[in-house]
């Protein structure tokens, strides 16, 4: 069963042109971790907060737990939120800031009773069938029944308690204790750190035990080494408290780590939606291939041609024979014709050096020693290539030629190149 579900969703902004959310459609699994990641300003944080409830659906369904839940209230939708800026309140101690919510949150349970709400409502429906369908004397007799019936009668009904003191503070140490925070409950917000402030926004989260755990770039205000850190610990997190989670972030970083599943979105539109292998070995488009994988992937204008039944692809003027996975695949799709595509190469898959094979010739614009690995930058006809240069493995001529710049010869694995349509910059293995 899913546990969250957009259909066909559209968000339009009073005042905007093009809408903000474009069709926008995902099952999200019981559980399951999903990444919603693309650049600033392409819908990310509007999607979540339909989800949320915080922003009305232009059109399209939002299903929580198989409940619809457009017109649900925000409060009524067992989400729980983190935001960017941690929103707690600065008047109230970090357990305070925790059990707020729980004194809100009402606990439903069943209890025998006269049920009165269904009275009340069949007693409505009662006058209103008098009145507008006298005739219909079954209908009449019915309704009178199952009122007289109820009214003699204790029912199972829902009915809602407040939490009793000893619950939330069980809830609140358990999640104080999950999160390590259990030394400054008593502190006010303004005497933690940003890494503890975020800390007791996930724990006022975790407190109401939500169904969906909605974050929005939750770390963005900490500094990389504490954002790494509690990149971590959300790791961890997850597996401990083990529900529901769609996290919003423009850093693929954190999308590749945290995510079991992965959306990436551009301009409102949903590019793709994978593991994170997946979007990273297959991905869809020259968007997607550009924005997860640092440095960014290299992109090459280059030709495909066709010789004697097998593919080539023709970049820097050389011709390099396609590997047989790529060949069949285009076999497969009936490409006859020689078209202008993009080349995309990782930096990772260039070696260095003279090789048995088509081997092209660059000059070293920068190199940035990286402690384990050079990242360089190279001019080759005017063209500008990224490529990652591990420490292990290169001989002392080829560091004595990095290190005093000049001309290069390299290379690249043949097995590992994109090909992307250049006028509609979809993958060819799509
Ligand atoms: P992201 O979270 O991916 O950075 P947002 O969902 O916040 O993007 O915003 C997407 C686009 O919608 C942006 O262009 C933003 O300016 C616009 N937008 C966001 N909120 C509103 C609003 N309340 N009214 C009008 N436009 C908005
Ligand atoms: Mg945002």
């Amino acid at each position: 069963m899913a546990d969250v579900i957009l259909k066909n969703v559209y968000k339009y902004y009073p005042g905007n042109s093009e809408p903000t959310v474009i069709d926008f459609n995902l099952e999200i699994k019981d559980k399951e971790f999903v990444v919603f990641v693309g650049p600033s300003g392409c819908g990310k944080s509007t999607t979540l907060r339909m989800v949320a409830g915080l922003e009305e659906i232009s059109s399209g369904e939002v299903y929580i737990e198989s409940r619809l839940v457009n017109d649900i209230e925000p409060k009524d939708r067992d989400i729980a939120m983190v935001f960017q800026n941690y929103a707690l309140y600065p008047h109230m101690t970090v357990y305070d800031n925790m059990a707020f919510g729980l004194k809100l949150k009402k606990i439903p349970y069943t209890a025998f009773a006269i049920d009165r709400k269904k009275i009340r409502s069949l007693t409505k429906e009662l006058k209103l069938t008098i009145k507008n369908e006298p005739e219909n004397q079954e209908k009449i007799k019915q309704l009178q029944e199952e009122i007289s019936y109820l009214k003699q009668n204790k029912v199972e009904v829902i009915k809602y308690r407040k939490h009793t003191r000893q619950e939330i503070d069980d809830k609140v140490m358990e999640a104080a204790s999950i999160l390590e925070i259990e030394d400054y409950l008593e502190r006010k917000p303004k005497n933690l750190s940003g890494g503890q402030r975020q800390r007791v926004a996930i724990g006022r989260a975790i407190v109401r035990k939500p169904k969906v755990f909605l974050m929005d770039e939750p770390l963005s205000n900490l500094d990389a080494k504490l954002r790494n850190q509690m990149r971590a610990e959300l790791i961890l997190l997850r597996k401990k408290i083990n529900t529901t989670f769609i996290y919003v972030t423009h850093d693929q970083v954190e999308a590749m780590t945290l995510g079991d599943r992965i959306v990436v979105m551009k301009d409102g539109v949903v590019q793709q939606v994978g593991t994170p292998t997946e979007v990273f070995n297959s991905p869809k488009n020259k968007f997607v291939a550009s924005f997860i994988g640092t440095p960014q992937m290299n992109f090459l204008d280059g030709k495909l041609i066709i010789k004697d039944g097998h593919y080539f692809v023709n970049v820097f003027g050389v011709d390099v024979k396609l590997n047989s996975r790529l060949s069949s695949k285009l076999k497969e799709k009936n490409i006859s014709e020689e078209k202008e595509v993009y080349v995309g190469i990782r930096p990772d898959h260039f070696k260095l050096g003279l090789e048995d094979k088509e081997t092209f010739k660059g000059n070293i614009l920068v190199s940035e020693m990286m402690g384990t690995e050079y990242h360089l930058h190279l001019n080759v006809n005017d063209t500008k290539l990224a490529v990652k240069v591990p420490l292990i493995g290169l001989d002392g001529e080829l560091l004595s030629q990095i290190a005093s710049g000049g001309e290069i010869s390299f290379s690249f694995e043949n097995d590992y190149i994109y090909l992307f349509d250049k006028e509609s910059e979809e993958s060819l293995e799509n």
